[in-house]
């Protein structure tokens, strides 16, 4: 045994069984008022295994003080809480940076986020959030990577290279952080959107699109994985051994920690599938949840437990085992402590080039962008374009205000010789009267009108369901009044999710999503606005035209009876369009792009052979631009429909007007089969088609096809 092997074994012997579940429970400081605060000094000294909320580094090391010298064994506390889209400094919200389609910016962010958040005593984030979503009623699709499994296996491996850093047996050290894949799984596929109800949704689509980036996180070796709130088809995921220590452990080797949801061992309870406290304990950590965060039923119902024969101590052991396993892992039980200061200045520029690149212009007529250095007055309104609060978003750590940019600001600051007023024009969801009237002043006024309109920050997010996410009316008035006045202008939306609003995007000369932010939000959009960097980001979800359309995505099965001969693959609707506004992908830039060809190496391959394509693109438009490129596959003919599309590559090319560059995407065998396919399987012979583009719009993209021959 090794000397870690033997430290851990040895805690395990000298515990008792108190000790263990305490070793086995996470707590945190609640909101004021709420009865049963935690004495956390008290529990340190009772062996606490874990704390989360807890903020600033002089406290945090004021209780590992405690754990590592008043506790019986001295066993230290692991710290964690949310960074999930930065720290002090903060990045986009997950939705907004997946807009970059660059697993290097994202890994570039979660270290950055790391890196404060270790400084400040952290050791464990409860990110990255890995919910495959294709319904924007669910606020929490802000949180998550949009509705792409492929992708978002992409951005599972790239936010645990970030966060830990790349070995993953040891993602501790002054810089990293352990990171919690979350939240297992299908979470994203709630019934109509509401946030914790229910999830019924097929094997097939469980496998292929909802598990996929979590096998990629494992892959990578993520330290932390934290079940869902919901149930699936009726089985509360806390309590799920088929799924948690059949799938993850036993299947794909997972040898981390399961971390509850907060207080979800208690409310197996309510899910219906345990009497008590004592059975809802021995059903969680039977299926292998180690952690149970704030629910204390691991310490008020273990020991009660035991004694009814629901649990055996050596279960219990096996979770202290590996929640001690991870301490060493992060690095707690060195001596040298993290450093408390950090030399590094703020991650300022990277919050600044994440923002800019997660931003998507989705439409631009006559040219309406981006707006002239010189000229008249531009009159900005809307009630969000002055919040600096807002564009930090959701889960947003420590992330001040005061340091964030607002839209206002950072335009009089980018444009110095154009005047620039602001009117909010409306409250955030009921109008005022005085209000408007100031703001159609300005704008009457003005040469340019920039609309600045969504959501604020706790619209999205966890409990924010939405049963009708549209652009909120009081603020679709004000836009329809400003516009009346048929002045040149530009919408910029805020929100954590695709807003609904078909005959307001129409009308606007110009749109760009713009997500929350983070710290540098209204500069990026500002530079946007000024043309000093041009849009780049592409939409990471199929947005949708009418609300009706939801649950909405671009992968669906082909159907019997389709829509049209061009529409081959879809059926329809009498009162709305089926296809989305905006496709998967879709983002315009301060220039075009075209794919000019699309050559596999080879026409035919063997089962067993992957095959590379090359895509050349090029820049056919007036202006330098970035552009990631996209590639599909489909299979026309299986065993079992295929999708008719589905993503299997991505990669980027910066070009001069003019200019084109050739992509290479290497397929491997697995990446013509469905996502999640048993290993060993290989691709059915027939022709796969191989398509190119910017977006899954069918109208964009360009086909070639390999045929594989039986082996
Ligand atoms: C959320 C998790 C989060 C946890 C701890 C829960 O309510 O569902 O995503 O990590 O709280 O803050």
């Amino acid at each position: 045994m090794n000397a870690s092997g033997t430290r851990v074994e040895q805690l395990v012997a000298a515990m008792t069984l108190r000790e263990k579940l305490a070793q086995l429970t996470m707590l945190s400081p609640l909101p004021p008022g709420a009865p049963r605060q935690p004495d956390l000094e008290a529990e340190l000294r009772a062996g606490l295994g874990s704390i989360l909320n807890v903020v600033g580094r002089e406290r945090i090391d004021a209780l590992q003080r405690i754990a590592r010298r008043e506790s019986r064994l001295g066993v230290p506390c692991l710290f964690s809480l949310d960074v999930v889209h930065g720290h002090r400094t903060i990045f986009p919200v997950p939705l907004g940076e997946m807009c970059a389609f660059d697993p290097g910016l994202w890994e570039a962010t979660a270290a950055a986020a790391a890196r404060e958040a270790r400084r400040d005593g952290i050791a464990l984030t409860f990110a990255p959030m890995l919910d495959v979503c294709r319904d924007p009623r669910w606020g929490r699709i802000a949180e998550g990577p949009g509705e792409d499994p492929w992708l978002a296996s992409l951005f599972a491996r790239a936010k645990v290279r970030g966060f830990q850093g790349a070995d993953p047996a040891s993602p501790g050290g002054p810089d990293r952080l352990g990171a919690t894949a979350k939240h297992f799984v299908a979470y994203g596929a709630v019934t109509g959107g509401r946030d914790y109800n229910t999830v019924d949704i097929s094997e097939r689509a469980l496998r292929s699109v909802y598990l996929p980036p979590f096998r990629a996180a494992v892959e990578e070796g993520v330290a932390a994985i934290m079940p869902a709130f919901i149930d699936l088809s009726g089985e509360p995921m806390t309590g799920s051994r088929a799924l948690l220590t059949g799938l993850l452990r036993e299947t794909w080797n997972f040898d981390g920690v399961l971390v509850s949801d907060y207080n979800a061992v208690a409310e197996l309870v309510a899910h219906g599938v345990a009497s008590d406290i004592p059975e809802a304990a021995a059903l969680a950590l039977n299926a292998g949840v180690d952690i149970d965060m704030v629910a204390n039923a691991y310490v008020d119902g273990l020991e009660e437990a035991i004694g009814r024969g629901l649990v055996t101590t050596a279960t219990v052991d096996d979770a202290v085992r590996r929640v001690l396993r991870l301490k060493e892992r992060l690095g707690l039980f060195d001596d040298e402590a993290v450093p408390v200061v950090d030399t590094a200045s703020p991650p300022r520029a990277l919050a600044l080039e994440a923002a800019t690149r997660s931003i998507v212009m989705t439409r631009n007529a006559k040219g309406a962008l981006p707006l002239a250095m010189e000229g008249g007055p531009i009159a900005v309104i809307g009630p969000l374009a002055s919040s600096r609060e807002d564009m930090l978003g959701p889960w947003s750590a420590l992330g001040d205000m005061r340091d964030a940019v607002d839209l206002v600001s950072a335009l009089r600051a980018t444009f110095p010789t154009r005047r620039v007023d602001y009117a909010p024009g409306s409250r955030l969801e009921s109008s005022d009267e005085p209000a408007l009237d100031a703001a159609l002043e300005l704008a009457g006024a003005a040469e340019t009108v920039v609309l600045c309109l969504g959501e604020v920050r706790d619209m999205s997010g966890e409990g924010a369901s939405r049963a009708t996410p549209v652009v909120p009316a009081a603020q679709v008035d004000l836009a329809m009044q400003v516009l009346a006045l048929g002045r040149p202008t530009v919408l910029v939306l805020c929100s954590g999710r695709p807003l609904v609003a078909t005959e307001l995007y129409a009308r606007v000369d110009a749109m760009l999503v713009t997500w929350f932010l983070g710290s540098e939000a209204g500069t990026a959009i500002a530079r946007v606005l000024a043309g000093e960097a041009s849009p780049s980001g592409r939409l990471p979800v199929s947005w949708p035209a009418a609300v009706g359309q939801i649950p909405i995505h671009y992968a669906e099965l082909p159907v019997g009876r389709p829509a049209s001969a061009t529409d081959r693959f879809t059926s329809r609707y009498i009162d709305a369009p089926v296809r989305p506004l905006f496709a998967f992908g879709h983002g315009l830039a301060y220039t075009s792009f075209a794919i000019d060809e699309v050559t596999p190496a080879r026409p035919a391959i063997g089962p067993q052979d992957g095959v590379v394509v090359t895509v050349r693109v090029r820049n056919t438009g007036p202006n330098a631009g970035r552009t990631a490129v996209l590639l599909f596959v489909h299979d026309p003919v299986a065993r079992v429909a295929r999708p008719v599309l589905e993503l299997r590559g991505v990669a980027a090319a910066e070009l001069a007007p003019g200019a084109s560059a050739t992509l290479s995407f290497a397929l491997t065998p697995a990446d013509l089969l469905p996502l999640g396919a048993e290993p060993g399987a290989r691709p059915e012979p027939g022709r796969i088609e191989i398509l190119a583009g910017f977006s899954a719009d069918p109208a964009e993209l360009k086909t070639a096809s390999v045929t594989v021959v039986p082996g």
